[in-house]
């Protein structure tokens, strides 16, 4: 018989949407558990300096940043957890989340806040020296790689921004478009354009990630041709946007073609009564911390309404 526990609101996740949720749903006497997930802490334990986050003048860094969100959680009085949701069972008015593959919560509210993860092209040398020269965070990892040549694959603002970060530090930057023309902005592609250090690859593809131990060249192959060349680079950076962490709400819950979970506008509720979604998991326009902690707030106040009206709080 698998062990259950049943806790009044459910928040999974522990990015900037979850942790002010958390704090919310703990001041309104909700007595919210929190389960953090595979990255307690979300995708700002994955960056460097933070200097958009309003209250912090001088800037701060990322996982700094998600500690003190944490600390004030927990100080607010939340039930802070380390595991992981790995199905859910939306079908009753009682909330079944299950934990770890094993234990069950029955939740009367839940608050889905499991952000979004990068894309990756799927290639076994990508991942094989994912760590080790292959990385999806330039502004985490760059800095490794001071004065050496690097590629970076994607065509979108991100990637636009990140080959610009690059340039900074890199000696140069070789960027794979996989088309003739860039996704990105009219202003971030003028930019690119105009960084002498930046050298762009229309129309190609990384057809396989080079190195032993580390990485040390790309292979691109030019889709129009069939023409490949090796190019040596100490790194390679993935640019090619995010999946939204939304796999096992997906029988349940209705998202759009993407897999972001679609919210009621305005509010935070998804199609199940008592669920409610935050943060990069339903919002692909924004995707900003003081966003995702907007919509976080939103989340428990739309939790603590619903359980009122319900009579459950
Ligand atoms: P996007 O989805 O906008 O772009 C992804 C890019 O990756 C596209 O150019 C796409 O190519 C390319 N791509 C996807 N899959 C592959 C693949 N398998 N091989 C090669 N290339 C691939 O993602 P972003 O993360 O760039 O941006 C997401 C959103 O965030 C956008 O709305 C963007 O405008 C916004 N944003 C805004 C910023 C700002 O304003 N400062 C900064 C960063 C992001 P293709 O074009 O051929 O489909």
């Amino acid at each position: 018989m698998e062990a259950t526990e049943k806790v009044h609101c459910l928040i999974i996740g522990s990015g900037p949407a979850g942790y002010t949720a958390a704090i919310y749903a703990s001041r309104a006497g909700l007595k919210p558990v929190l389960y953090q997930g595979i990255q307690p802490g979300g995708q700002l334990t994955i960056t460097t300096e933070v200097e958009n986050y309003p209250g912090y003048p001088e800037g701060i860094m990322g996982p700094e940043m998600m500690q003190h969100f944490e600390k004030q959680a927990a100080r607010m009085g939340a039930d802070i957890r380390y595991g992981i949701a790995t199905k859910v069972d939306f079908s009753g008015p009682v909330h079944k989340v299950q934990i770890d593959e094993e234990k069950w919560i029955e939740a009367d509210a839940v608050i889905i806040s499991t952000g979004a993860s990068a894309k990756w092209l799927g290639l076994e040398s990508e991942q094989r020296l994912n760590g080790y020269g292959v990385s999806a965070c330039a502004v985490c990892d760059g800095f490794f790689f001071k004065g050496k040549e690097v590629a970076i694959v994607g065509a979108g603002d991100t990637a636009a921004e990140e080959a610009l970060y690059l340039s900074k530090i890199c000696s140069r930057v070789h960027m794979i478009v996989r088309r003739d023309e860039m996704r990105a902005s009219k202003v971030m592609q003028e930019r690119v354009k105009n960084t002498s250090n930046i050298t762009v690859y229309w129309n190609s593809e990384i057809d396989e990630v080079l190195g032993d131990k580390k990485v040390e060249a790309v292979r691109i192959r030019n889709n129009k041709s069939g023409d490949k060349q090796e190019v040596p680079v100490s790194a390679f950076f993935v640019a090619i946007g995010h999946q939204p962490n939304s796999d096992i709400f997906k029988p349940w819950i209705e998202m759009d073609e993407a897999g972001y979970i679609k919210t009621i506008p305005g509010s935070s509720r998804t199609n199940v009564e008592g669920v409610f979604a935050a943060g990069d998991v339903q919002d692909k326009i924004y995707r900003q911390a003081v966003t995702a902690a907007g919509s976080g707030c939103m989340a428990a106040l739309d939790a603590e309404r619903y359980l009122s009206a319900k009579g459950l709080h």
